[in-house]
């Protein structure tokens, strides 16, 4: 029976719903539960230097600990709250969470050790008439400054309108950096480049996958740096920075350097991490720093 199936009976009531959807709405359910009880936390991926392996920054990424399922990933729930909205009051856990946190690293390490820390945001979050007075908040409450704020859209998320558009421009206004996430899967890349206030591009992960490949054939390798070589040479033109993301190993890396890529994200360069663990890897940082100083202090 429809009350034995549980919920599931409920898609006989809603024409033209599909399985998705239906998954969607009770995901919904518990995430609104899951906002109220504290299951969501937010973990921090360093963006580094290529050269010398420093931190430049980290990007904010929510995790669910869900009391029975254990760790959902994003890529699980994301669309869910999309669907229902929660997006609006999750993105802005994530916000302020991501502002209190870096603005405690640049107190703790100096204002030069973290320079940004980068935040996901949804189409559907731009479109929420709130949203830039609550960065605003974000930033008031957390004492960070604005330019240390890097908001990541996706260029799908960026194509959707006027309303978009004018908040895109306005925190753009306010000194916060945009970045242009996952670079090169969306539509009109290259229009998009040049019509909107980002001063960021991160080369998606697939163009950087089989780049390290070298089969003998200087042809095909070449294909398959075609896209990272593209980017780079757009975003120098339009001067803008460039972040390679997915990088999974020191041969991937060596290219994107080679490709004239300064700044990386990805697991061959640091994993996800809690916010405990960046704080002991600027420390370590800072040590380094600190050993290396009198040593040039001798070259003089
Ligand atoms: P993204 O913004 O492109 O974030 C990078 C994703 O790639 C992260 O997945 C990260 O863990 C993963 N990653 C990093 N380095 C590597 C690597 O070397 N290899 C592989 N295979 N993966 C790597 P994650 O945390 O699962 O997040 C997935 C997506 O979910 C994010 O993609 C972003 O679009 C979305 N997301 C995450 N947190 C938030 C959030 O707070 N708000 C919103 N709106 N979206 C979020
Ligand atoms: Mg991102
Ligand atoms: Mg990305
Ligand atoms: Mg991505």
């Amino acid at each position: 029976t429809a009350k034995q199936r549980g919920k599931a009976g409920f898609v006989r009531y809603v024409d033209g719903l599909g399985e998705p959807v239906l998954a969607h709405m009770q995901l919904g359910g518990e995430l609104r539960r899951a906002l109220d009880n504290d299951e969501l936390q937010v973990v921090y991926q360093p963006i580094l230097r290529l050269e010398d392996q420093r931190v430049t920054g980290v990007e904010a990424l929510v995790r669910w600990q869900h009391p029975t399922r254990g760790a959902i990933r994003p890529a699980e729930f994301i669309p869910a709250a999309e669907q229902t909205g929660l997006i609006v009051p999750l993105g802005r856990f994530v916000l302020r969470e991501a502002c209190r946190q870096a603005a405690a690293w640049s107190a703790e390490f100096g204002p030069d050790a973290l320079p940004e820390a980068g935040v996901n945001v949804s189409a559907r979050q731009l479109h929420d008439p709130d949203f830039v007075a609550d960065v605003a908040a974000a930033l008031a409450d957390s004492g960070l400054p604005c330019e240390r704020l890097v908001l990541e859209v996706t260029e799908s998320a960026v194509l959707r309108g006027q309303q978009v558009s004018r908040t895109l421009f306005e925190l753009d206004r306010m000194g916060i950096r945009l970045a242009l996430d996952d670079f090169g899967t969306g539509e009109s890349s290259l229009s998009l480049l040049r019509a909107f206030p980002a001063t960021i591009v991160k080369l998606d992960k697939s163009f950087v996958d089989g780049i390290e490949i070298d089969d003998g054939q200087p042809a095909a390798a070449d294909a398959r740096r075609a896209v990272a070589r593209a980017v780079i040479q757009l975003a120098h033109a339009l001067g803008l920075a460039t972040v390679a993301e997915g990088v999974e190993s020191p041969e991937q890396a060596a290219v994107l350097r080679e490709l004239g890529y300064t700044l990386g994200q990805g697991y061959h360069l640091a994993q996800p991490m809690t916010a405990e663990d960046v704080s002991r890897l600027l420390a370590r940082q800072r040590l380094d720093d600190r050993v290396a100083a009198p040593a040039m202090g001798l070259v003089e």
